[in-house]
């Protein structure tokens, strides 16, 4: 058995019920291929695979909390602390019901990749809870957050781990547990990223996921010899990513013409109306029946269906596995071009496959959606230097990263005999430097 195969059957055997973890490792492995079997003995003396797929460290703990009745409840909580060869654990708190160890595992892991593509030097960790803050008032949120960091602010620091917001973890989450390890440990650092600009965050970071999304897309097309502009573009989700996707697409000139959430999806042929999308759902947390109702040439629909619209660009935004096969077979037929990842792994293997045998341009999540860390990692250079740089000057270097993440992962695939598979490109780029760094550092 190859040692790529083996390493593979033992993920699989270790970490049982984590199907998650399962296909990020296998995505991983199956594009490192050709890099390891090129020096397969030297990486299976060193048990370089098999250290670089197990976690540093990986924390569970309870966090028990009172709500606005005086009702106790008790989620579970993690920090999954994956690799440090490059710099500081880096990655988001997830606060979702969905959540447990294997969707920690597995975003932990594709964040070690992400976070050596940006360039900048930080390592990969993930955490969260399966609490679910829809639905609360801001009492019961905040007294789950001062519950959940007066855990985890033993574990982390501005120079060890330094986590920022996901799905269910925004600027009023990450502002409530900044003020509890303040308080518990005394020190006014830059602990977590995301914060709000009164107190050490970023212009732009609220921003970047999303426009990094765009910039990198409009690059990749350039490279294909193809333009944004005029082109018809569907968005799934209307969280931060797809927020700010939507809007940097239509800066850009194109047309964005779905969004959704987990119940439903909103069809607005006329181009998604940004700031009615924000006052809904950064504003009044609400469904989108309330942007539809507020809107005439908006349509409104149960359930998933963003994909079934004709587009030139698909821009996933919402969550993992949410692009199924079928969807690809619905994209392609109706003649989308291009396909780049806002969330985290939202296209299924098959999908994936299917997209490329069809050529449709296609970049992964750990590149595309690399813009919200690469500026967590520029909100931590500014809290380090205590001063804050211009929207301007943070949005020109995330565009710079984001140009340079595309070429890295463009040059990777074309040197390994892969043009234009952006996904082995993006995996191979990634893992280098990190196999480099952890192999220079002996075996810890
Ligand atoms: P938000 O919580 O702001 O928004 C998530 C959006 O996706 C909401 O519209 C939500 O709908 C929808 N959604 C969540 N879960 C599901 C589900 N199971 N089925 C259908 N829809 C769902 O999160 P973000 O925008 O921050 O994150 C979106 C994705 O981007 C995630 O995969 C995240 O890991 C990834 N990401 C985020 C970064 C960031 O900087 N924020 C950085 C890099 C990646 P509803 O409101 O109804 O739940």
């Amino acid at each position: 058995m190859s040692y790529v195969d083996e390493v593979y059957s033992m993920v699989v055997e270790k970490n049982p019920a984590q199907p998650e973890f399962h296909q990020a490792v296998k995505e991983v492995l199956e594009s490192l291929r050709v890099v390891i079997e090129k020096n397969e003995e030297a990486y299976r003396k060193d048990a370089l695979l098999e250290r670089i797929v197990t976690p540093e460290r990986q924390l569970l703990f309870r966090v028990p909390w009172v709500d606005d009745n005086g009702q106790v409840h008790v989620n579970n909580a993690f920090r999954v602390q994956f690799n440090s060869a490059i710099g500081p654990y880096k990655g988001g708190l997830r606060l979702h019901p969905s959540v447990n160890l294997g969707i920690i595992k597995f975003l932990g892991f594709e964040q070690i990749f992400k976070n050596s593509l940006t360039g900048l030097p930080i390592g990969g960790g993930k955490g969260g809870s399966d609490f679910d803050p829809k639905g609360k008032s801001d009492r019961e949120v905040m007294a789950f957050c001062q519950s959940f960091m007066t855990e985890l602010n033993k574990y982390i620091g501005a120079d060890t781990d330094v986590p920022a917001g996901d799905i269910g973890t925004g600027a009023r989450e990450i502002g409530y547990m900044f003020g509890q390890y303040k308080r518990i440990r005394g020190v006014y650092e830059g602990v977590l990223t995301g914060k709000g600009l009164s107190y050490g965050g970023s212009l732009a970071r609220t921003e970047a996921t999303g426009y990094g999304l765009l910039y990198l897309t409009e690059e990749m097309l350039k490279c294909n010899g193809k333009d944004i502009k005029g082109k018809t573009v569907v968005i799934s989700g209307s969280g931060n990513v797809a927020i700010y996707a939507c809007q940097k697409a239509q800066q850009l000139g194109a047309k964005v013409v779905t969004v959704s959430d987990s119940t439903g999806w909103v069809y607005d042929p006329e181009g998604i109306d940004v700031a009615l999308l924000k006052e809904v759902k950064e504003v009044k947390r609400a469904r989108l029946t309330e942007y539809a109702a507020a809107r005439s040439s908006a349509e409104y629909h149960e359930g998933r269906g963003v994909w079934t619209i004709k587009c030139d660009i698909a821009l996933p935004c919402a969550t993992q596995n949410e692009l199924l096969l079928d969807d690809a077979k619905a994209l392609v037929a109706n003649g989308c071009f291009a396909v780049a990842e806002g969330a985290n792994m939202p296209t299924t293997m098959d999908a994936t496959e299917y997209l490329q045998q069809n050529g449709v341009l296609f970049c992964p999540g750990k590149a595309a959606n690399a813009g919200g860390v690469a500026t967590s990692a520029l909100e931590m250079s500014q809290n380090s230097e205590r001063l804050s740089w211009t929207f301007e000057e943070v949005d020109s270097k995330l565009q710079n990263i984001m140009v340079n993440i595309f070429h890295n992962l463009d040059d990777a695939a074309k040197k390994y005999g892969m043009e234009g598979n952006y996904v082995a490109g993006a995996n191979i780029a990634g893992f280098l430097k990190v196999a480099e760094a952890m192999t220079a550092q002996g075996i810890v």
